[in-house]
């Protein structure tokens, strides 16, 4: 329906003092709102800074926990180690069966205990970069010495490939080998026979991508997001015996961004997998927040 316009002084008054009530009302609803969003806001910051607080809390726990559990698992492997070394005399087969299980179980939880540490160091924002110039070459035959004790599957090879037209390095080299040795354990877990190839490209400019291909089970896409999260593990009966954290594919990841890169993979079933982790070949600091 149109509205009737006011035609005499005194409706027009009248229409004056309802827009005017209106006009009141509406202030006085814009100010209640004004006073919601402020309340929300303060309300918004409180939590975040509770959500701080714990996340805060969390990982000093982690990095205490870690920290203390270190010493006892150190003595226990180090015992094991003596008792397998006969030091203290010769064993049965069934106690060296028992012992050598000791030791199987108290490294697994000496490296679940150094990939908390480091993750609660990351979260903490207490990792430190050391960068320094080294030659990939060198890295690559560090990894290749301590890889070659723990090659005990005939039917897979680990090959590195000799890194070509790679420039010299300015990274934190031990990071760097730390996601490697990560890929490569993993690869070398889930591979049964094959090979698992570590390789290093020019990617773009300033950057190096360093892969690590595997002809192992693969990994299905709906996981390849979720395998970078803590304690994410695709089910598989080859995982069911090898057990493992689920973190080093996290810690990985967090230690590439904090080198300045990022982390990739490329995997289907049954085809094998490509992790890969791209890096300036010159760290710069640390990334304006
Ligand atoms: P962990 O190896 O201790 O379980 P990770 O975070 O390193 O923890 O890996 C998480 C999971 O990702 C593994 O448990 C496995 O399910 C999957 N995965 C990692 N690397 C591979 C690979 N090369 N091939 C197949 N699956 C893999």
């Amino acid at each position: 329906m149109p509205h009737e316009k006011p035609t005499t002084p005194e409706a027009l008054q009248a229409a004056l003092a309802e827009s005017e009530l209106q006009a009141q009302t509406l202030r006085s609803e814009l100010e209640e709102t004004n006073r919601g969003v402020l309340a929300l806001y303060a309300e918004l910051d409180s939590q975040a800074e509770q959500l701080r607080g714990a996340t805060e809390l969390k990982s000093r726990f982690l990095a205490y926990m870690s920290h203390e559990f270190r010493t006892p698992i150190n003595s226990i492997r180090s015992i094991t180690r003596l008792l397998l070394d006969r030091v203290d005399g010769p064993l049965t087969e069934e106690q060296e069966r028992q012992v050598t299980f000791i030791q199987q179980n108290a490294t697994e939880f000496a490296e679940m205990v150094d990939d908390l540490l480091d993750l609660a160091k990351v979260e903490a924002g207490r990792v430190e970069i050391s960068p320094a110039w080294f030659e990939m070459v060198d890295l690559f035959s560090a990894l290749r010495g301590m890889f070659k004790p723990v090659l005990t599957n005939p039917d897979v090879n680990l090959v590195f490939e000799e890194p070509k037209d790679i420039p010299k390095l300015y990274t934190d080299d031990r990071k760097l080998s730390q996601i490697l040795r990560n890929f490569i354990s993993n690869a070398l877990k889930f591979t049964p026979r094959g090979e698992v190839r570590v390789s290093a490209q020019l990617a773009g400019p300033g950057h190096v991508t360093f892969s690590v291909a595997d002809t192992g089970i693969g990994i299905a896409a709906d996981f390849h997001e979720s395998i970078f999260e803590d304690f994410s593990q695709v089910q598989s009966p080859l995982q069911k015996r090898l057990r493992g954290t689920g973190l080093g594919l996290s810690l990985s990841k967090k230690l590439a961004q904090l080198l300045g890169g990022s982390v990739r993979l490329q995997s289907a079933p049954g085809k094998g997998s490509v992790f890969s982790v791209t890096l300036p070949v010159q760290w710069e600091g640390a990334p304006a927040e």
